[in-house]
């Protein structure tokens, strides 16, 4: 082939390429981060429309149903300011009551935030929830599905962890139906999501109430690391 002949596929090539960036559009429902930059705030259309922007963190911030984004992270690293509830820990949320879409059966899904977050929302009917000074805990079972999607959503966590976001402070330990992860963020050890390493920033303590998991001593006295000391005698030069 010659060179002209390469060009000309080349730029071919690129006009399809084009022509399928522009015709890509990605339907999105209810309030979600406009590009998933926190800097770049929210897009506040409730009702289901398209952008030409595919969801940044899609596969962690973000449910889908039928091809439509549901956004169903804690809005507030992206500067939302209208009303918000508080949550501590994983909980289910159901897509159908967030958005409009038509469904016969409830669609569960569950929010993998770990401790004190926001939501816009409000716990959903019909599942079971127990409050503690404004707090929602989820007091239901988590069922199978939870389980098996934990190891890649938990990692909505680490999203979160590079970013500055206010919490709900809270002091007190969760009520005894609450039986999801008890993971305080921004303290003090380390804790490991989906088998690899946190990002630096992720400083987790766990704390709970029924075991003694709190003296967290690290102050191992290692002899081994004693440097025996040599006396430098030093011998004049002169
Ligand atoms: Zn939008
Ligand atoms: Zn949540």
């Amino acid at each position: 082939m010659s060179h002209r002949n390469l060009a000309a596929l080349a730029t071919a090539l690129l006009l399809v390429a084009a022509s399928a960036a522009e015709a890509k559009q990605w339907r999105y429902a209810g309030m979600h981060p406009r590009t998933g930059q926190p800097r770049d705030g929210l897009c506040h259309l409730e009702a289901p429309h398209v952008h030409s922007a595919a969801p940044l963190y899609a596969d962690t911030l973000y449910r889908t149903r039928d091809n439509v984004y549901v956004f169903i992270g804690d809005p507030t690293p992206f500067g939302y300011e209208g009303p918000r509830h508080s949550y501590y820990g994983h909980h289910p949320v159901v897509l159908n009551v967030l958005v409009d879409i038509d469904v016969d059966v409830d669609v569960v899904e569950y929010c993998y935030h770990d401790g004190p977050h926001y939501h816009s929302y409000a716990p959903p009917p019909g599942q079971e929830f127990v409050d503690k000074e404004d707090v929602h805990f989820y007091a239901g079972e988590y069922p199978e599905e939870y389980r098996r999607e934990n190891p890649k959503l938990v990692r909505v966590n680490t999203v979160y962890g590079g970013w500055n976001v206010p919490r709900p402070v809270v002091t007190f330990a969760p009520p005894p139906q609450y039986h999801g992860p008890i993971i305080q963020v921004n303290v003090d050890v380390d804790v490991r999501v989906g088998g690899r390493p946190p990002p630096p920033s992720r400083e987790v303590i766990i704390i709970r109430d029924d075991d003694d998991d709190d003296d967290h001593h690290h102050g191992h006295d290692h002899d081994h690391g004693k440097h025996k000391k040599h006396k430098h005698k030093h011998k004049g030069w002169d």
